[in-house]
């Protein structure tokens, strides 16, 4: 029977691939919902192609132009709640979340809550909410499947592990286009230049988080929760090569690594098919090792990023100390890609908004709402502040 699966952020960069990979996948998948923030032509193409039953946009003043699929028999949702509408399909066995950011959260809570599997390509729903995250997940005895290289590649080593036997689960990082520059010679990288990733084609927040290996700190309180180990057994490697997606150390010493192409359409593709591996049916490089010649490992420079310790201090503070964080990540990159503060100036974002945020347990899901919302409007203040100082801003 084919697997029914929602892609919510389909016109996104992962959301875009996942409808590749479905589309060589034949008759083993069928799309049954899609959603976008605002994209709505793309999501109009993407619905033709796909004929799912319903499609949801976030933002209902581009649902006009959805309008004729009314009378083609897709349903059509618009507004806030779409992305959820569309997790919560009654039809639907797997929900691909790849929305960006924070807007990941509810959506992949609505998704385990109505006992869907997940293929979570949305890392801050676990950084912000991993404690929420967790709990829907056991309740509903639903299975996560991470859609982040590293984190498939661990949960492909440990599918294969002992449980008991693992000593430390270790993320690479391809160390982003700045490696091995001190802090004061990339201060006014332009955005462009953060964005020039060397090894991954991603979207824009993920690329500059990249730079400042922000994705990196957000990815350790990623597979915090994913895997359940604690803080002082998941390390990190800067691997500039990005052949070694993540290694698991176990209890006698040995290591186990998955390595593979930098290709998000691997893992996705192995999300849809799991737990049975398939040859890809797209075009593909393949892994060539003497080719690449030599694979080199690093410790992380924490004076060169310190974007890398805020967030890890954040998930080891824990509480709403990570939703915090994660949401004066957010709005920092923002007004950078803007050209409204310079590069330099990210990780001081962060770092004043954490220094103002009041101390708060996880009770539920309004909480987390609440500490995104006031770290938004601390960490836009402290924007503001670095603008008028370096006057970059002044729009
Ligand atoms: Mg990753």
């Amino acid at each position: 029977m084919a697997k029914r699966v929602s892609v919510l952020g389909s016109t996104g960069s992962i959301g875009r691939r996942v409808l590749n990979v479905v589309a060589t996948l034949g008759e083993e998948v069928e799309v049954v919902g899609l959603s976008a923030r605002h994209n709505a032509r793309l999501l109009l193409e993407q619905a033709r192609a796909f004929r799912p039953a319903a499609v949801g946009i976030a933002d209902d003043r581009q649902s006009f132009v959805l309008k004729p699929l009314a009378a083609e028999g897709v349903d059509v949702c618009a507004g806030e709640d779409a992305a959820e509408a569309m997790a919560t399909l009654p039809r639907v066995d797997l929900v691909f979340v790849a929305l960006a950011g924070f807007a990941g959260l509810a959506p992949t809570l609505a998704a385990l809550g109505a006992g869907k599997d997940v293929a979570l390509a949305n890392k801050e729903s676990l950084v912000t909410g991993g404690k929420l995250v967790r709990n829907a997940q056991r309740a509903a005895a639903a299975r996560i499947f991470p859609v982040d290289s590293e984190h498939a590649a661990l949960g492909q080593c440990l599918d294969v592990c002992q449980p008991g036997g693992v000593r430390r689960l270790i993320l690479t990082a391809s160390g982003g286009p700045f490696l091995g520059k001190r802090r004061e010679e990339v201060a006014n990288a332009t955005p462009e230049q953060a964005m020039a990733h060397p090894v991954w084609d991603m979207g824009a927040k993920i690329s500059v988080d990249s730079a400042t290996l922000m994705n990196k700190g957000l990815e350790v309180i990623e597979a915090y929760w994913l895997f359940d180990m604690p803080w002082d057994r998941i390390d990190v490697l800067i691997h500039p090569q990005s052949v070694v997606h993540s290694l698991v150390e176990l209890a006698d010493g040995s290591f186990l690594a998955q390595l593979a192409t930098a290709d998000m359409r691997l893992p996705i593709q192995y999300a849809l098919t799991y737990p049975e591996r398939r040859e890809l049916r797209f075009p593909a490089a393949r892994l060539e090792l003497a080719s690449i010649g030599r694979l080199d490992f690093a410790r992380p420079d924490a004076d060169q990023f310190p974007c890398f310790g805020l967030a890890l201090a954040a998930g080891r503070a824990g509480g709403l100390k990570p939703a915090v964080m994660n949401a004066a990540d957010e709005v920092a990159v923002e007004k950078f890609l803007a050209s409204e503060i310079p590069f330099g100036a990210l990780a001081g974002v962060i770092e004043a908004t954490l220094a103002d945020a009041p101390d708060g347990e996880i009770g539920g899901y309004d909480d987390v709402v609440r500490a995104d919302r006031w770290a938004r409007r601390r960490a836009a203040e402290a924007a503001a502040e670095v603008a008028s100082r370096t006057r970059l801003g002044g729009r």
